[in-house]
């Protein structure tokens, strides 16, 4: 057995955990953080690294004016009435200084913006190098204060003492040796359950009939939500589940669970089983297109594609890049060989090998088609610009599957503004905290039903500071997380 003894365990080296480490190591308390893969990073290393942060520099740059006050107009608007209104005003009150400024004196540099649903202005903003640029400064900032990472480490019990919490338990995942960890305080930081198709059935059982997708980093199992629920956390709007569209089958992954996530083919068109359009396929997003591919019966879609709309397509999968370059080779591998990619040389070819009715389908293109002919700006039927798009007049032609993905959790473990874990009665459980995606982003539904985009690794990272910060606290260490609000 390898015994450790620290003041804060962090379960779970992600965006959360690495931001709680740093917080605790500079409040001056001793901090170690086990992770259960061999590298840390988790999800927030693979994510595009993007963060809602209002009243930026480089917003101001662009002469964007943003305040407050309006990006919670816009959040509460988008998430609707679950949106935890106290958490969503303290994330975007703190979000500049105590996520844009403080990642920048680690190293971080934010290099962009990009348009999302839901947003009145532009404040999407994405560190260099996406998620991966970002936590690699930020594993290095922790390790820098003396954090420890103890990768390949399985957490699988929280101890407690009475109410009190004494530490964590696990083992190690190569050799099965068992870990002990006694600490002052704990703080769970394991992520979502998106890539546990178990739970999400658990959480939103009238979607088992049809095909929904595990679409997570591969650590978001839902294991830190079982260790808060068996020692009497209080777990809230589990079923509020992020869904993504642009997602086929992973037909090399044995369990047949997972999705792959494809983009960069702008020009496609999405067909029902029908044989009919139903979506404008700009509008993307998970409060647009998700619902949108949700109501059709049976629950999925083709992404139709003609040979020049693949040459630039990307699949968010490792297996399919070379470094930061996109094996070409690997994405034609997919499109010839999973059975959830049809192809042919002519519509009428495809329209059979979907099973589609063909007259509808082709009625369907060829009206596409006409827009172009017509040399409009906007297609009629769903008003999706046609900018980056073509018209379907180069086989051969394919039709990629496509079933909901499901991507974040919005719901999880209840916590105060402390990050202090709640029980049934909301009181604390003593020494137990938790942030990030476990918590449905932060406090347990921070987002509510929809997400502004950036709204997840964004309060990910920050609810970790506050966790850390408070964690070390009780820990005799500090006094707790104070950060700077952007109030004029
Ligand atoms: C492909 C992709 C792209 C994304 N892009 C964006 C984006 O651009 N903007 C945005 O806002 N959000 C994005 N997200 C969501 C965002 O990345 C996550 O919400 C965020 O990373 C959550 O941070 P976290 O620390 O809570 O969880 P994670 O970063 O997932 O970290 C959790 C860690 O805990 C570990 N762990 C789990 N259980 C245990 C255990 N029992 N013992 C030890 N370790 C454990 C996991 O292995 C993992 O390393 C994206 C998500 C994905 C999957």
């Amino acid at each position: 057995m390898t015994k450790y003894q620290t003041d804060v365990a962090i379960i779970g080296a992600g965006g959360a955990g690495v931001a709680a480490g740093i917080e605790a190591c500079d409040a001056g308390a001793m901090a170690i953080a086990f992770e259960k893969a061999p590298e840390p990073g988790g999800a927030a290393a693979i994510s595009g690294g993007g963060c809602m942060i209002v009243g930026t520099p480089l917003q101001k740059e662009k002469g964007i004016e943003d305040t407050p006050d309006l990006a919670f107009d816009d959040w509460m608007k988008w998430g609707g009435p679950s949106a935890d209104e106290v958490w969503a005003r303290y994330y975007i009150e703190h979000s500049l200084h105590d996520l844009y400024h403080w990642a920048e004196s680690h190293g971080v540099k934010w290099v962009d913006m990009k348009p999302q649903e839901g947003n009145s202005v532009m404040r999407w903003t994405r560190s260099q190098n996406n998620g991966l640029g970002l936590m690699t400064h930020l594993i290095a900032a922790f390790q820098k204060r003396g954090g420890e990472i103890v990768s390949g480490t399985e957490i699988t019990e929280i101890k407690r003492d009475g109410n009190r919490v004494t530490g964590i338990k696990g083992v190690n995942t190569e050799n099965g040796a068992p870990v002990d960890v006694d600490a002052k305080t704990v703080v769970v930081t394991t992520g979502g359950f998106n890539s546990n198709l178990d739970m999400v059935l658990e959480a939103r059982p009238e979607l088992g009939n049809d095909r929904v997708m595990e679409g997570s980093g591969l650590g978001s199992t839902g294991s830190g939500h079982k260790m808060v629920r068996q020692i009497g956390g209080y777990l809230t709007h589990m079923d509020h589940i992020w869904f993504y569209v642009y997602a086929t089958p992973d037909y090399r992954d044995p369990s047949q669970r997972r999705g792959l996530v494809f983009r960069q083919a702008p020009g496609y068109i999405w067909v029902n089983q029908q044989g009919n359009r139903f979506h404008n396929e700009a509008r993307s997003g998970g409060n647009s297109a998700s619902p949108a591919l949700m109501a059709q019966t049976p629950r999925h879609a083709w992404a139709i594609v003609d040979t020049p709309m693949k040459a630039n397509m990307e699949i968010a999968d490792p297996y399919y890049r070379e470094g930061d370059k996109v094996a070409r080779d690997k994405v034609e591998e997919l499109l010839e060989k999973s059975p959830f990619i049809k192809k042919s040389d002519t519509l009428e070819g495809l329209a059979k090998e979907i099973q589609v009715d063909e007259k509808t389908f082709l009625e369907t293109v060829s009206r596409y088609n006409a827009a172009f002919d017509a040399g409009l700006e906007v297609e009629p039927e769903f008003s999706k610009p046609l900018k980056q798009s073509k018209k379907f007049d180069t086989p051969p032609y394919y039709a990629i599957q496509i079933f909901p993905l499901a991507r974040k959790n919005f719901g999880g473990i209840k916590t105060d503004l402390h990050c202090r874990v709640l029980d049934k009665h909301f009181e604390p459980i003593q020494g137990l905290y938790a942030a990030g995606e476990a918590c449905g982003m932060a406090g347990g539904h921070i987002n509510g039903r929809a997400g502004l985009e950036g709204t997840m690794l964004g309060p990910s990272v920050f609810s970790g500071r506050v966790a850390g910060g408070w964690a070390a606290q009780e820990a005799g260490h500090g006094e707790g997380f104070v950060g700077k609000a952007n109030r004029a």
